[in-house]
C-alpha cells in the first residue's frame, strides 16, 4: 500500500489538496485527511507537488518505426524509461508504414514485455494498408480475441505512402471495426494516419455523411501537420468530429507551417472546439526526417514519447491553457475514447496511475504506475530488462 499525502489533486478535474491511498494496483481512497498506521504502509508527502493522472499516449511505434530511407533508417524499439521520464503510464502500441519486416505479433510481444515491466499497454491492429493486415485473420476477430487490440490504425490516408483506398474500402474498414467493437466491449477506434495530400479528412467526412458510423469510431492522427489540415480539422471537430495532434517534430518542421501543440490545443479552443474531442499523442519512436534550407536530408531523429508532456507544458505555460483543460488531452480524452477503463482519471476505483508535478516548472517529480514508483523524487528507480 503507499499513501500520498497532501497532494494538490487535478484528477484531471481540480479537486484542491487530498491524500491518495493506492493498494494492489488500484486507488481505493482519495479524501484529505487519511491516516493508516505507518507499518502498513509506506507514506510519502507529496506536499507541494501537484497529483495528476498517469499519461496515455495513444500512437507510439513501441517495436521502432520508420525505415523510410532504407534498412539502416529503421528506428530502434521503445524503452521502459522513455516511457517513465514521459509520465507516460499506458501506451498504446501501433506498426505504421513498414507491415512487413514489422508484425502485428512482434507488436504483440513487446506490449506484453512493457506490460510485464510496469506498465498499461493496449495495441491497434493493422498498418498503412487497406485491407489491413491482421492478426487472426479479420479486424472483427482480432478485436474479439486478443485482449489488447483496442482498434485498427494507423490506416494511412491522404498519403503517398498509403495504399489510396477508395471510400468503400474505408467505409468496410470502418464498419468492422465498429461491429469488433461492440462486440467486445472496446472502443474499435480505427486511428486514422493523415497525410498532406489534397484530399485532406474528405474520406472521414464521407463516412459521417453517408453512413450510419458515429464519429466516436474515428480518429484522425497528425492533424497539427500543416495549416490547411489544421483548419480542416478545427471545423471536422466543430461538427462532433475527434481529433489528435502529434508532439513528435523538429524545428524545420514547425518552420514549414506545423502547427506546434500548445499553439494548436489554444487555437482549437479558441475556434469553439469541444475540449473533449481532442487528444495529443507522441508518434513516439517513429523517424522524423530533418531537412536542411536546402531540402537535403539532414539525418533522422527518432520521435519521443516525452515530447507527449512537454506539449501539455507548453500548451500551460506558453499559450495559458488552463491545467486542468491541458491535462485532459493526454488524460480522460484518450481513456474516454480508446474506452480505456480505469485509466486518465484520479478517482478512489481507478488505477493506480499517477504522476507528480512540480508547481510554477510543471517538471515530472514522480511516476507511479499500478501503485509502484517509476520515478521517484526525479530520480528513474525502475528499468527495463535490458536497460
Ligand atoms: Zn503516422
Amino acid at each position: 500500500m503507499l499513501l500520498l499525502k497532501n497532494a494538490d489533486i487535478y484528477g484531471p478535474a481540480p479537486v484542491g489538496r487530498a491524500d491518495i491511498l493506492a493498494a494492489g494496483g488500484r486507488i481505493v481512497a482519495l479524501e484529505p485527511g487519511i491516516r493508516i498506521p505507518d507499518s502498513y504502509v509506506e507514506t510519502f508527502d507529496a506536499a507541494g507537488l501537484i497529483a495528476v493522472p498517469g499519461f496515455i499516449d495513444g500512437h507510439v511505434h513501441i517495436t521502432g518505426g520508420g525505415g523510410e530511407g532504407g534498412y539502416a533508417t529503421r528506428t530502434p524499439e521503445l524503452v521502459l524509461s522513455d516511457a517513465i521520464r514521459g509520465g507516460v503510464t499506458t501506451i498504446v502500441g501501433c506498426l505504421g508504414t513498414d507491415g512487413v519486416t514489422r508484425s502485428l505479433a512482434a507488436l504483440l510481444a513487446k506490449a506484453r514485455g512493457l506490460d510485464a515491466e510496469g506498465i498499461s499497454t493496449f495495441m491497434y491492429t493493422g498498418y498503412y494498408a487497406v485491407p489491413v493486415r491482421t492478426l487472426t485473420g479479420s479486424i472483427e476477430q482480432d478485436l474479439l480475441l486478443i485482449d489488447k487490440i483496442v482498434g485498427v490504425g494507423e490506416v494511412a490516408l491522404s498519403d503517398h505512402r498509403s495504399t489510396q483506398p477508395t471510400f468503400d474500402e474505408f467505409a468496410r474498414l470502418a464498419a468492422e471495426a465498429r461491429r469488433g467493437g461492440i462486440l467486445s466491449g472496446k472502443a474499435g477506434v480505427v486511428n486514422v494516419h493523415m497525410g498532406d495530400g489534397r484530399r485532406g479528412l474528405s474520406l472521414l467526412r464521407r463516412i459521417l455523411d453517408e453512413t450510419e458510423i458515429p464519429p466516436t469510431q474515428l480518429l484522425p492522427t497528425h492533424v497539427n501537420r500543416n495549416p490547411t489540415l489544421f483548419q480542416e480539422a478545427i471545423a471536422y471537430a466543430k461538427t462532433g468530429g475527434q481529433v489528435d495532434l502529434t508532439t513528435s517534430t523538429v524545428p524545420a518542421f514547425l518552420e514549414e507551417g506545423e502547427v506546434a501543440c500548445g499553439r494548436g490545443l489554444c487555437a482549437m479552443l479558441d475556434a469553439g472546439v469541444d475540449a473533449s474531442l481532442i487528444t495529443f499523442t507522441s508518434d513516439g519512436q517513429g523517424s522524423i526526417p530533418d531537412f536542411d534550407e536546402q531540402g537535403r536530408l539532414r539525418g533522422l531523429q527518432v520521435g519521443r514519447v516525452t515530447s507527449l508532456f512537454a506539449a501539455v507544458r507548453d500548451a500551460v505555460l506558453q499559450a495559458r491553457v488552463p491545467l486542468a483543460t491541458a491535462l485532459q488531452v493526454v488524460t480522460a480524452n484518450p481513456a474516454r475514447i480508446l474506452k480505456l477503463r480505469g485509466k486518465g482519471e484520479l478517482a478512489a476505483g481507478a488505477d493506480a496511475d499517477i504522476v507528480l508535478l512540480e508547481p510554477e516548472t510543471l517538471e515530472i517529480n514522480g511516476v507511479i504506475a499500478r501503485g509502484r514508483w517509476l520515478m521517484k523524487t526525479r530520480e528513474v528507480v525502475a528499468k527495463g530488462t535490458f536497460e
